[in-house]
């Protein structure tokens, strides 16, 4: 068949049709495509984002800032003060000291409650291996980056801290960016 100007069965044509040759040429047409859209994107060049009164977009997978949560319903906290987020930690930042729930006194929906949780922020390494180790969601990481402080001792989040909605919120990027 010959060549049909404005079309692409010329390209059709040469891509061979089965076996390990039509693998390793999908291979390099998908790594060709690669680097076209990259160099486009070295074209464009930087953009400068006026920090700080613009945020830098993040990822819906960042991970930041954590968060304590509570049951929507009842306000409880979901937190019981198991301590496995703190097993789980390879920086050994997060304190958890727990106590007993009473009927007088039921901070939290299980039988103990987190007294004390601390992370410090200043030894995190933002891995969401605590995340990943609770079992009741009652820890998760947020999107807030914004964490920096003039003393050591202010980067030690408290649980009230970490209940508490993070004042700045870091902006999610949108589909495509
Ligand atoms: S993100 Fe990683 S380093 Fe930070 S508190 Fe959680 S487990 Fe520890
Ligand atoms: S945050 Fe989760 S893993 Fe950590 S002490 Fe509380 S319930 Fe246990």
């Amino acid at each position: 068949m010959g060549f049909h100007p404005g079309s692409d069965v010329v390209a059709v044509q040469r891509a061979p049709k089965r076996g390990p040759a039509r693998s390793l040429w999908r291979i390099f047409v998908e790594t060709l495509r690669g680097l076209m859209t990259t160099g486009a994107r070295v074209i464009e060049g930087p953009v400068t984002i006026q920090y700080p009164e613009e945020k830098v977009p993040v990822y819906p997978r960042f991970r930041g800032r954590h968060k304590l949560h509570r049951f929507e319903d009842t306000g409880l906290e979901k937190c019981v003060g198991c301590s496995l987020c703190a097993a789980a930690c390879p920086a050994d930042c997060i304190r958890v000291v727990a106590a007993e729930n009473t009927p007088e006194h039921r901070v939290s929906a299980g039988e103990r409650y987190a007294a004390v949780y601390e992370i410090n922020l200043s030894r995190c390494i933002f891995c969401g291996y605590c995340e990943v180790a609770c079992p009741f969601d009652a820890i998760t990481m947020g999107h807030d980056y914004e964490l920096s402080a003039y003393e050591r001792s202010d980067l030690i989040f408290t649980k009230e801290m970490l209940l508490a909605e993070p004042i700045e919120r870091a902006p999610l990027r949108r589909e495509g960016e």
